[in-house]
């Protein structure tokens, strides 16, 4: 799990690190082309064409990579993609993911444990993928409900296959 949110971490930062290495290129080979299509870029945002050419002179004096990363690819240092991070809080969540339904076993009755524990599991689950969004620098909502659909589609998937073979789930 932990694997799997570092390789899928990891190839978005490989992708913008293509793009940046792109981008230098770009700008060492054209910068009077590069100059042009960032002007352009702030034309279209609302700038007069003067504004946006004195914002782009200055901007790609000041870090014209910088500046290409941020309004062309739209890459920031609060956005860049954390793998190293995404995987350690995967690792976290998936040591407080088993713990925590054990924990619940322990708690409930007898009676409400199947629904007990899968509720308290997504429950579990989806505060989990909301810290490892958070820690992994991902969408908060998105990568939180996609955390938890697949859980709830793996506890369903579990149920039915015990049901099938008839083994207690
Ligand atoms: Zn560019």
């Amino acid at each position: 799990m932990a694997a799997g949110e570092y390789v899928s971490v990891s190839s978005q930062a490989d992708t913008e690190n293509a793009d940046l290495t792109r981008e230098k290129a770009e700008l060492a080979g054209n910068p009077k082309q590069e100059y042009a299509e960032l002007k352009d870029i702030y034309v279209k945002r609302g700038l007069d064409e003067t504004l946006a050419s004195s914002v782009a002179t200055q901007l790609m004096a000041h870090d014209a990579l910088g500046a290409h990363a941020r309004d062309e690819l739209g890459i920031s240092d609060t956005l860049a993609a954390k793998p190293v991070q995404a995987a350690m809080a995967s690792a976290a969540m998936f040591a407080a993911g088993a713990f925590l339904p054990l924990l619940m076993v322990l708690l409930l009755p007898a009676y409400a444990l199947m629904w007990g524990l899968a509720g308290s599991s997504l429950f579990f689950l989806a505060f989990l993928g909301l810290i490892a969004a958070r820690a992994g620098g991902s969408p908060l909502l998105v990568s939180t409900m996609r955390v938890t659909f697949w859980g709830a589609l793996a506890m369903g998937l579990t149920a039915g296959v015990g049901a099938l073979f008839g083994v207690a789930a």
